[in-house]
């Protein structure tokens, strides 16, 4: 394998040179640099001792959480022995130490903090290491529902368990069965679709907790690019878990593009959307927190920040408008979403952009007033 030499953050990877991403034998996406700066600013806000980086590829994200961030233990674990073999080079490359063999398919390197590259099936590792992790991340190719039970069992029971998913075109309603078959939900197409999948995740999350006895507070969840991605903080215990489930509910949607949601168990009327998440998409604190310590950090994705910001103003309602969707589908004009904010602010309302969408805000207005400021505009 032709290897190159990167650099995200503070850290230096060799990765495999090659035309397309998904062609290469072990798997390195640029792009993904805004996802490991947020997961690393937020591994810095957590201060966890023991990180788990379960599907690990070159190792980037959890050598980023070593040299970033106060985390004191680093798994990087991946099935591939191709991908194996480049962690141990890049943990060699950037903590400058040879590693120790301690077990057949594994490699513990002992400086200033432990280091410990894995080979394995991750539902394995996570097995072993029964609730192990103060943090666990969970990055895998398309949908993580395979590795959620065991990654359950393996966070310590207030730990923070972090997962992408990028089979947004399920949790999207693109395939629809492959949706009801890997969440068990029903996903909705159109405008609120990224906020939909990224509930409809967070919900089933919830629901392979609640087997456990476990309940989870969001402390940020966002859609970006291709993918979803979510910070959950674990909580132990039936009243907790319960709390949890009584947060999840239904969304329905008519043609004109009002919503309406109820929180239940069960949906009371017929063509409703989820089960879904219907609990906050972020900690305030936590999230400022992360904010602060940006000011300090070298990011490496020259967006990070300003999506934070976004992140940080908007509004944590259930769902947004979408302008253009919303003017398309009653046949009106669009005016400038700035002013269609002011005009509901000026109501006495509550209105932000989000970043779900440049053309879509949220706002605790109701529909018939959103779209009288569409209107007026
Ligand atoms: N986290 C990496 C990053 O930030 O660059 C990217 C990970 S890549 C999307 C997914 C990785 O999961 C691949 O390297 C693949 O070999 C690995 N993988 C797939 N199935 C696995 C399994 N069951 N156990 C462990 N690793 C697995």
């Amino acid at each position: 394998m032709e290897l190159v030499e990167v650099r995200e953050g503070l850290a230096k990877i060799l990765v495999p040179k090659a035309e397309r991403i998904y062609d290469a034998p072990v798997f390195y996406n640029p792009v993904m640099a805004l996802n490991r700066d947020i997961s690393v600013l937020a591994v810095g806000v957590l201060k966890p001792g023991t990180v788990l980086d379960a599907l690990s590829a070159t190792g980037i994200r959890g050598i980023r959480y070593a040299l970033e961030t106060p985390a004191k233990e680093v798994w990087l674990n991946d099935i591939s022995g191709e991908a194996f073999n480049l962690i141990l080079e890049n943990v060699r490359l950037n903590l400058g130490i040879d590693g120790e063999r301690i077990g057949e398919n594994r490699v513990s390197f002992e400086g200033e903090k432990r280091i410990v590259a894995n080979l394995d099936d991750a539902n394995r590792l996570m097995a072993e290491k029964f609730r192990y992790f103060d943090f666990l991340d969970l990055d895998p190719f398309g949908s993580p529902v395979e590795f959620l039970d065991t990654a359950l069992r393996s966070v310590r029971r207030r730990g923070v368990l972090a997962l992408t998913a990028t089979d947004t075109g399920v949790l999207c309603g693109a395939y629809r069965n492959a949706c009801r078959r890997k969440y068990l939900a029903e996903p909705i197409r159109g405008e609120l679709c990224h906020e939909a999948g990224l509930r409809i995740l967070i919900g089933t999350v919830v629901r392979y907790a609640a087997k456990y006895d476990l309940g989870i507070d969001v402390l940020l969840a966002y859609y970006r690019d291709h993918y979803f991605r979510a910070f959950l903080r674990l909580k132990s215990g039936t009243r907790k878990a319960d709390e949890s489930l009584s947060n999840l509910g239904y969304l329905w949607q008519d043609e004109s593009g009002k919503f309406t949601y109820e929180q239940a168990f069960l949906p009371e009327r017929p063509k409703a959307y989820g089960p879904l998440w219907l609990g906050p998409l972020k900690e305030q604190g936590f999230v400022d927190d992360m904010l602060s310590l940006a000011g300090t950090h070298s990011l490496a994705h020259k967006k990070t920040l300003p999506f934070l910001e976004t992140i940080s103003g908007e509004l944590d309602v259930p769902f947004h408008y979408d302008t253009h969707a919303l003017a398309r589908r009653n046949n009106l004009q669009v005016g400038k979403l700035a002013d269609i904010i002011e005009t509901l602010r000026g109501k006495g309302y509550s209105a932000t952009r989000t970043h779900f969408s440049p053309t879509a805000m949220k706002t605790d207005a109701p529909f018939e007033e959103v779209l009288k400021a569409l209107r007026s505009l």
